[in-house]
């Protein structure tokens, strides 16, 4: 691991020779008053100050539609792989927390090459935040800071970056920046004052128990009133699915051909919210209750994703589903907060 330290002007052109490197460049820019992820074609177009994407870098790990094989009839299919070099820019701790986890969920048991494929190609540039979003609570799932998953992390200091290259990726991408000194002890401190800054901001809605006591908090609340009490209002839009970095469930289509022969296997994001999620073979639903599927959403960040990924919350506090739920439902904290009041747990 190498900590330098460069000038936000510097920097800018470090931005630029990577734009023009033949690897694919993505990095935040604004759309209005908000940010997204999109392909980065100038330096000037960049804002690592940003508060929060619409949507996570979980579109480009994990695209909405992706080819998986072209068949021919049951005589033949050819496996299809849909990946290049791309670097991804601006990326916030809690988002590299729900990269991390989907690299661990997509690597074990049945590993999938299309994801990992793609993931090996990709390049991660992380930032720390520079301005807390009005939902995020990163800091009571212990995602305010991240320390692995990332090539290099980059965390702004005022008139310069402090950065950390911490793979062979990362310290190849230093040789851009010639300009780049080594981090002086007043440089670290001044990011150490970031993460602790953030550990403390990062908290617009404050999570009243360690995130580690949710399995067992779950556990005990399968029959809460509160399901019954939230889901009420809810539309089944499945907005919170869709921007949730942490969420990676998905359908799997096949686009046949006039021959009726031919034709594309694709995956598309799908949604735990959404009426269909659980209907199989015979129209059966087996969760056609609203109220169960959103139990069955809470569940899964709190306890059946942490069972497989030894016991790693599937929810790193981005706020995203907060904002996006028009109905004013969605938000993780104030449901596992008022499980917390209703139950005894000595
Ligand atoms: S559940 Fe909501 S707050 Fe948690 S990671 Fe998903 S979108 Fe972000
Ligand atoms: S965003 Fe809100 S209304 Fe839409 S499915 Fe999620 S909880 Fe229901």
């Amino acid at each position: 691991m190498s900590v330098n330290t460069i000038s936000k002007d510097r920097f800018k052109q470090f931005v630029e020779a990577l734009i023009q490197s033949d690897q694919r460049v993505v990095g935040v820019q604004a759309r209005g008053d908000r940010f997204v992820f999109d392909d980065l074609k100038a330096a000037d177009a960049l804002r690592l100050d940003y508060d929060v994407t619409i949507l996570s870098p979980r579109k480009y790990v994990l695209p909405p539609k992706e080819p998986l094989l072209k068949f021919d009839g049951r005589a033949s299919y050819e496996s299809l792989q849909e990946s290049e070099p791309m670097v991804l820019l601006g990326v916030h701790p809690y988002d590299m927390a729900a990269i991390n986890q989907m690299d661990l969920l997509f690597s074990q048991d049945e590993y999938d090459n299309h994801y990992m494929c793609r993931r090996k190609k990709m390049t991660i540039i992380a930032c720390d935040v520079a301005t807390p979003s009005e939902n995020v609570f990163a800091a009571s799932m212990g995602t305010a800071t991240v320390d692995s998953g990332y090539d290099m992390l980059l965390t702004d200091i005022g008139d310069a970056y402090v950065v950390e290259a911490a793979t062979d990726n990362g310290k190849a991408l230093m040789n851009l920046m010639p300009d780049a000194r080594p981090a002086s002890e007043a440089d670290i401190e001044k990011r150490q004052a970031v993460w602790k800054k953030n550990e403390h901001d990062l908290n617009k809605h404050m999570l009243e128990c360690k995130p580690s006591f949710l399995p067992k908090l779950l556990e005990k609340n399968y029959d809460h009133p509160v399901w019954e009490e939230k889901a009420r209002l809810c539309y089944s839009c499945g907005s919170c699915n869709q921007v949730c970095p942490t969420c990676y469930c998905f359908d799997v289509q096949d686009e046949v051909n006039w021959d009726l022969k031919t034709g594309v296997r694709y995956r598309a994001w799908d949604g735990c919210l959404l009426q269909d999620f659980a209907t199989v073979a015979g129209d059966h639903n087996f969760r056609k209750d609203r109220a169960a599927r959103f139990r069955h959403r809470l569940y899964r960040k709190g306890k059946y994703v942490p069972g497989k990924i030894g016991g790693q919350i599937a929810c790193v506090g981005c706020g995203r589903c907060i904002t996006a739920c028009t109905a004013k439902i969605a938000n993780p904290v104030d449901v596992y907060n008022q499980l917390m009041e209703r139950t005894d747990i000595g």
